[in-house]
C-alpha cells in the first residue's frame, strides 16, 4: 500500500489542466467555487485615474497658509463627477468633496472640520485653523498604474480580485475551463434521496455530497445517478462518463465479490494508477485513467468517500482548473483528549474544535470514528492527522489538524 502523500503526488501528476476560455467579469463568480485566472491581466487605467480628494473640505495651496488662521477666498467647487473648471491661484480655495478631482494648483485638502466659513456663496472666505501640507489627497495611480500587472496566475478568483479587475476596467478575463465531473454512486442497495425505498435499501449520501463538493471546488457535477453492482451496467457507465473531464465513483472498490468497479472499468479501458492506500478511513481508494479522463474510485462509506474527496479529488479538480493541486494544509492544534498509538495507516480522526485561552485551536476527537457516520462527520469541524505509527499522545500535545470549514 502506498502512503497518502505518494498517492497525492500520483493524482497531481496524473491530471493535466484543461484549456482556457474568455468570460465576462460579471460572470466570474457564477459558481461558488469561483474560477481560476489563466492570464496575467494588466491595468487598462490607473487607480485612481485622477488625483482626487480623500475627504470633504477645501482644496488649497499649502504655501498660502504659512500660519494659522489664514484666510482664503472660495472660488468654486469640485464634486465627484463634476470637476472644478479652473485653477487654484494664490490666496484661493475650492470647496471639494470625497472622490472629486483636485483642481490644478492645489496641493492639499483641508478638511471641513478645520475651517470656518463666512457665508455660503462663491467669493466667500474661509479661515483655515489647521493644515498639514499634502494631506487628504489621493495621487493618480497611488493604488496601481495603467499597464501594471494586477494578478499572477494561476489564482482562484474571489470577490476582492474581481473588484480589482473591475477597477482596472477589465470587463473580460481569461480563465481555465470548469471541469465537468461525472459522479456515479454504485451499489444494489442505493437509492437517491426521496426515491421509493425497500427495507434493504439505503439512501445515497455520497452522490449529493460529492456533487456539492465538486461545485464548491469550481467544477460542474454531472450526475450519472446510481448503478447496480453489475459488471455490464458499470462498464456502460464508464463509457457514459467519457464526455466528462473526470469521473468520481463511490462504492464497489473494496475486495468483496460484489466490488466490481475495477474489473468492469478495466474492461472499458481503465488503466489503474494505484489501488489501496495506507490511510483510514479510505483504504480501498482507487485512481486511474479511462483514456485521458482521471477516475477516482472512492469507498462507499460516506466518511471515507468525503475524506478521500477532500484529500484526493480536490487535487484532481484543482489541477484540471490549472492550479498546482496542493493538498489541504494541516495547522497545529493542541489535543483535547488522549490518543492511543496509531497503527500502520495514516488516520484522519474526526474532531471538534474549540479555542484555547491563548487563542489557538484545541481539537478533541469525537467519540466514535466509524466511517459510516456521516452525522458525526457533519458535526465535526476538523480532521486530526495521525501519521502511520504515531506514538500515543496526551491531552495538550500539539498535533496537525485539517479544519473543514470552507473545504468540506
Ligand atoms: P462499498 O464500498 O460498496 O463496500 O460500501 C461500503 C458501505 O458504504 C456499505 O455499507 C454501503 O451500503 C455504503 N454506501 C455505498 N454507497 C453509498 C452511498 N452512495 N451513500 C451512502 N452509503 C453508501
Ligand atoms: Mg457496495
Amino acid at each position: 500500500m502506498i502512503s497518502v502523500e505518494e498517492a497525492q503526488g500520483l493524482v497531481r501528476n496524473g491530471v493535466q489542466p484543461l484549456g482556457t476560455e474568455t468570460i465576462a467579469l460579471a460572470n466570474s463568480l457564477a459558481n461558488p467555487g469561483g474560477r481560476v485566472l489563466a492570464e496575467t491581466p494588466k491595468a487598462r487605467i490607473s487607480h485612481p485615474s485622477q488625483t482626487v480628494s480623500a475627504m470633504d473640505g477645501y482644496a488649497v495651496r499649502a504655501a498660502d497658509v504659512p500660519t494659522v488662521p489664514s484666510t482664503l477666498t472660495v472660488i468654486g467647487e469640485s464634486a465627484a463627477g463634476h470637476p472644478f473648471d479652473g485653477e487654484v491661484s494664490e490666496g484661493q480655495a475650492v470647496l471639494i468633496f470625497t472622490g472629486a478631482q483636485v483642481p490644478p494648483g492645489a496641493d492639499t485638502v483641508v478638511i471641513q472640520e478645520d475651517v470656518d466659513r463666512d457665508g455660503a456663496e462663491k467669493n466667500d472666505t474661509i479661515s483655515v485653523r489647521e493644515i498639514e501640507a499634502g494631506r487628504h489627497i489621493r495621487a493618480k495611480g497611488q493604488d496601481f498604474n495603467e499597464g501594471d500587472q494586477l494578478l499572477i496566475p494561476p489564482l482562484r478568483l474571489t470577490a476582492r480580485h474581481i473588484g480589482l479587475l473591475a477597477a482596472a476596467d477589465r470587463p473580460w478575463l481569461q480563465v481555465h475551463r470548469q471541469p465537468r465531473v461525472a459522479i456515479l454512486s454504485t451499489g444494489d442497495e442505493i437509492v437517491l434521496p426521496g426515491e421509493p425505498r425497500g427495507p434493504a435499501q439505503i439512501v445515497s449520501a455520497n452522490g449529493p455530497a460529492l456533487s456539492a463538493f465538486v461545485t464548491q471546488r469550481g467544477g460542474i457535477p454531472v450526475h450519472l445517478g446510481v448503478v447496480k453492482d453489475d459488471q455490464d451496467a458499470l462498464t456502460a457507465m464508464a463509457e457514459a462518463a467519457k464526455d466528462c473531464n473526470m469521473l468520481i465513483t463511490s462504492g464497489g472498490v473494496s475486495v468483496g465479490d460484489r466490488d466490481l468497479v475495477r474489473k468492469a472499468f478495466e474492461s472499458a479501458g481503465l488503466e489503474v494508477g494505484f489501488h489501496k492506500i495506507a490511510m483510514r478511513p479510505g483504504k480501498p481508494l482507487m485512481f486511474g485513467h479511462l483514456g485521458d479522463i482521471p477516475v477516482l474510485g472512492l469507498p462507499g462509506n460516506p466518511v471515507s468517500a468525503l475524506v478521500c474527496a477532500l484529500l484526493f479529488a480536490s487535487i484532481a479538480i484543482d489541477r484540471l482548473q490549472g492550479l498546482h493541486g496542493d493538498a489541504p494544509k494541516p495547522v497545529p492544534a493542541t489535543l483535547g483528549a488522549d490518543l492511543a498509538e496509531n497503527g500502520k495507516r495514516q488516520d484522519y480522526m474526526r474532531a471538534v474544535l474549540s479555542r484555547n485561552d491563548d487563542g489557538g485551536w484545541c481539537a478533541t476527537p469525537i467519540f466514535m470514528q466509524d466511517s459510516s457516520m456521516i452525522g458525526a462527520l457533519a458535526q465535526s469541524a476538523a480532521l486530526i492527522v495521525r501519521p502511520m505509527g504515531a506514538p500515543a499522545a496526551k491531552t495538550g500535545e500539539t498535533v496537525p489538524v485539517i479544519p473543514l470549514d470552507g473545504l468540506l
